[in-house]
């Protein structure tokens, strides 16, 4: 059976089929070379579980989605109090490669635009291994592969790289830069350029998202202040001087790279990650930026409403007798939100069940979140689809009414029907 999360990531691709407005990335003219029509989404939860639609093998440069992962590591090895001695942590309303320092420290503003992330670059330890291989592995940790540098990115953005050149030195005229410029700019670029999918990107994110612990592996590749430290900084400063407009309208943290990527991060839930070459004119990508609003609107990811306590959604499973029929009960519990109806879905795909009548009490269900009301009703579709007979105890009305293909519907119980069918 396919997920109906896997539907919805084809159905979002599809829906913004018609998005053809912006250029891909020209001033590096290895990324003006790209095929703009290439296009791809992907989700991971903080379980690892990770759903792509699109081209999802299709790899692309990672460019300034490198910088968050990059400035962490920094932190993990320099103690955020040095990190920020010489870096800011303030939006800077200027566009992403801007020439210039904050007039009153002379630091960068923040490490997502180019001048705080080749301080950042800098401030990596190398520990007998290029900075460049030492950040690559980290990647390969967070994406759970080995991740690889485009070269003809790489050279490409080098042979055009006088203003990040311009910054670098701009940096260690006034002390800010703790390393070579030239050499400085030339990690920082390489960095730019790891190649990744968008299925990488959204395990990277989840990374984030389970508070630095990779969700597949189990391995803690961030301590929890500085995956918070980092999270923050994203959420003000990731979108560049758009980034008033992305905290109010998308609301999850998130960084953008001109080879057309997004990642977004909702924390304790998910990771995201949307592809689409053609860029506006802060250099975030135009389809992709859509696609963000549309899944921090279809999946309830906006931060300011979507932190809610995050507990499994099923509270058991049991096989029972029901009217004389051996029948299968789901007790659900809590918020239903992402996360939680991710959780049973993939339950019941992975062991579907064996009965031919399915039970789901939702006497203790909370509250149910936009995206758990869809996704379940479709998912008992499918149910329904493959022949189960439905039983819903939803005492609230938290869920709709609806019919199969073939016109068959859930049955509704009361909890008092349900308890003396039990007996
Ligand atoms: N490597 C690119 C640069 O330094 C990254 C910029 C970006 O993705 N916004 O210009």
């Amino acid at each position: 059976m396919r997920s109906p999360i896997l539907d919805y990531l084809d159905t979002l691709i599809s829906e913004t089929d018609h998005i053809s407005s912006g250029e891909p990335a020209d001033y590096i003219p290895e990324l003006a070379a790209a095929d703009p029509d290439k296009v791809a989404v992907a989700l991971c939860t903080v379980n690892g579980t990770v759903y792509a639609s699109g081209d999802a093998d299709h790899q692309f440069s990672i460019q300034s989605m490198s910088k968050p992962f990059a400035y962490a590591l920094a932190i993990e090895d320099q103690g955020l109090e040095r990190v920020r001695d010489l870096i800011g942590v303030e939006p800077s309303g200027e566009a992403f490669n801007e020439l210039s320092l904050d007039p009153e420290t002379g630091k960068p503003r923040n490490p997502m635009i180019n001048a705080g992330a080749i301080a950042t670059h800098a401030l990596i330890a190398s520990e007998g291994q290029s900075r460049v291989e030492r950040v690559l592995k980290f990647f390969g940790s967070l994406s759970g592969r080995t991740i690889e540098i485009d070269e003809a990115v790489a050279s490409s953005e080098l042979a055009t790289g006088d203003r990040n050149l311009g910054l670098a030195y701009l940096l260690h005229s006034s002390g800010q830069l703790a390393g070579d410029p030239q050499e400085s700019v030339t990690g920082y670029i390489r960095q730019c350029a790891a190649s990744v999918t968008v299925s990488d990107l959204a395990l990277m994110a989840a990374t984030l998202a389970n508070g630095g612990v990779q969700p597949r592996t189990g391995e803690r590749l961030l301590c929890r202040e500085s995956t918070r430290h980092l999270l923050s900084v994203m959420a003000s400063c990731g979108m560049y001087d758009a980034a008033g407009d992305w905290l109010t309208g998308v609301g999850i943290p998130a960084k953008s790279g001109v080879a057309g990527g997004i990642i977004g991060v909702l924390p304790g839930q998910v990771g995201v990650a949307v592809f689409s070459p053609r860029l506006d004119g802060h250099g975030n990508s135009v389809r992709g930026v859509e696609m963000m609003q549309r899944l921090s609107e279809d999946l309830g990811l906006h931060l300011m409403e979507a932190s809610r306590p995050a507990r499994s959604a099923l509270r058991e499973t049991r096989i029972v007798s029901l009217e004389g029929r051996p029948a299968t009960i789901y007790v659900l519990q809590g918020d239903l939100v992402l996360s939680s109806i991710e959780a049973l879905v993939h339950e019941l795909i992975q062991s579907p069940p064996t009965t031919d009548v399915v039970v789901f009490d939702m006497a203790r269900v909370d509250e149910v979140l936009p995206v758990a009301r869809r996704t379940s009703s479709e998912m008992a579709a499918k149910l329904l689809d493959e022949g189960h007979r439905i039983v819903i105890v939803d005492p609230e009305s938290m869920v709709e009414d609806f019919t199969d293909s073939r016109g068959r519907g859930i049955e509704r119980w009361s909890p008092e029907r349900l308890e003396s069918a039990l007996a």
